[in-house]
């Protein structure tokens, strides 16, 4: 187990982005908060500090919480690599998927109790009585009983679920159950994913950071700039090395992305359809190219791209996933082939890969996140808040976040031609696509930007330290 140190953020381009009335709001929750507290300490637990949305949501609140000077902090648990295919396979399930087909019988839990006992065996190095520790997804969930021993109030906060919950649902919580029951409180993205003997659950909506790499505004030609040095785009203008931001440091850009393509790569005027994920089943990349081929616009062009296979150190799957595209990219056509490229971006430097991120968002015509399954679906909100169309899979959170032809386009994931329809339609109405954008940011920018998620969070430890004796 480590610590992963994030230092307070300057307030200011928060302040810029939230308004007066909305930072007034939270300077008072955080002051409630901080007496509430009385000293002690918030902890975040979840297992990787790189790639998928719990890394990206911590990045974003426990930064901007400490400026508030409420102390919030974050422990990544470490694993073998049994370990981390065995909460692969658990995740998988509770998503309602059945992944790999492997057990999650006794050898499986015994190897889980092992990794979470020594792990749990550390905490007591961080964490005192009268702390709040928030417990990320199923990976650390054999910590919560260790944490309450400790005298903390534990919270358990998932991040997967499934709409319709099914016998992979049932395999999976049937494992996790008995770990996330022993928690004082259950914290779920949306309503459809909490199970009904969650103890004292709520659902609060995850944020992403207006003022982070990723999400920063940058201007078009800087994205198109960005994307070229990476090997995205070809033909464009300046390459910019370093790109300023709101917060922190020149963003250097310098390593190129790892790009599977036939052919030059597309011109910075080439209308692009975007799909950033990890390289994970349910993410669907490569229906995705089934629906882009579908769509049948000619003079578009598809990016898949994803963290580096390796990169992720929760997720053993991506490098078999990806694999499973670029064989069925290799089996295309020609002049499909041509129109399509995958590319896997450098987790070496996050700041760096963030904003290689937020440029193809930008850059993007049409964002595609076509999940089979769904938490929240970060991705989605990071490109609304960009003012790109997105067409999501009706699944999860992806539903939360978009009214249909609205803020954006939902589509049945399984139905690729429904996919592809709405792609194309997008594609062929730039000026409904610049609506729909339009409305996305708004949306974003009402619902699901960090001030809202910390003063939910602030109302829930209320309650909790009301409510439940240490
Ligand atoms: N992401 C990233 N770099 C990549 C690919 C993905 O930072 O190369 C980020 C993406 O921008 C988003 C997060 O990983 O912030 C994925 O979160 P989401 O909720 O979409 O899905 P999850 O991976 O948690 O299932």
């Amino acid at each position: 187990m480590h610590e992963v140190t994030l230092e307070p953020v300057p307030q200011r381009p928060y302040e810029e982005v939230f308004g007066a009335d909305r930072t007034a709001r939270l300077h008072t929750a955080a002051e409630q908060l901080r007496t509430r507290l009385g000293g002690r300490t918030i902890w975040n637990v979840n297992s990787t500090a790189a790639g998928g949305g719990v890394a990206e949501l911590l990045y974003g609140l426990v930064p901007l919480a400490r400026a508030l000077d409420v102390d919030v902090r974050w422990l990544v648990i470490d694993g073998d690599p049994e370990f981390f295919a065995v909460t692969k396979r658990l995740c998988t399930r509770i998503y309602g998927a059945a992944g790999d087909s492997g057990d999650l019988g006794p050898a499986e839990l015994s190897h889980y109790l092992q990794i979470t006992d020594s792990e749990a065996a550390r905490l007591a190095d961080w964490v005192g009585p009268g702390d709040v520790v928030v417990v990320h997804e199923a990976q650390p969930a054999g910590l919560v009983q260790a944490a309450r021993r400790l005298g903390a109030f534990v919270v358990w906060r998932g991040h997967t679920g499934s709409d319709v919950p099914n016998e992979h649902t049932e395999d999976g919580w049937a494992f996790a159950r008995r770990f996330v029951e022993a928690a004082h409180a259950t914290v779920f993205l949306n309503p459809q994913h909490v199970p009904a003997w969650a103890p004292r659950s709520r659902v609060i909506p995850p944020s992403i950071d207006p003022c982070s790499p990723k999400n920063t505004t940058l201007d078009p030609a800087v994205a198109a700039g960005i994307l070229e040095r990476v090997g995205i785009l070809h033909g464009g203008g300046e390459l910019p090395t370093s790109v300023p931001m709101p917060i922190g440091p020149d963003v250097l850009v310098q390593r190129p992305a790892t790009v599977v393509r036939d052919g030059p790569a597309p011109a910075p005027d080439t209308p692009m359809v975007v799909q950033v994920s990890r390289w994970d089943r349910l993410k669907d990349m490569t229906g995705v190219l089934d629906a882009f081929l579908l769509a049948g616009h000619p003079d578009a062009y598809l990016t898949l791209a994803g963290s580096e296979v390796h990169g992720v150190s929760d997720d053993p799957e991506a490098e078999e996933m990806f694999d499973d595209c670029r064989r069925r990219w290799a089996e295309l056509p020609e002049r499909d082939r041509h129109r399509v490229q995958l590319a896997c971006l450098p987790m070496t430097d996050l700041r760096e890969n963030a904003v290689v991120v937020n440029a193809l968002q930008q850059h993007a015509t049409v964002v595609v996140q076509k999940s089979l399954a769904e938490g929240f679906g970060l991705t989605a909100t990071e490109a609304m808040w960009k003012g790109r169309p997105v067409v999501a899979g009706a699944v999860g959170g992806l539903k939360e976040q978009i009214v249909p032809g609205e803020s954006g386009l939902l589509v049945d994931p399984y139905d690729i031609g429904s996919a592809g329809a709405a792609v194309r339609r997008l594609l062929d109405d730039s000026g409904f696509a610049r609506k729909l954008g339009a409305a996305a940011r708004e949306r974003v920018h009402e619902r699901f930007l960090p001030d809202r998620h910390l003063l939910d969070w602030a109302a829930l430890i209320e309650q909790l330290a009301a409510a439940v004796p240490a």
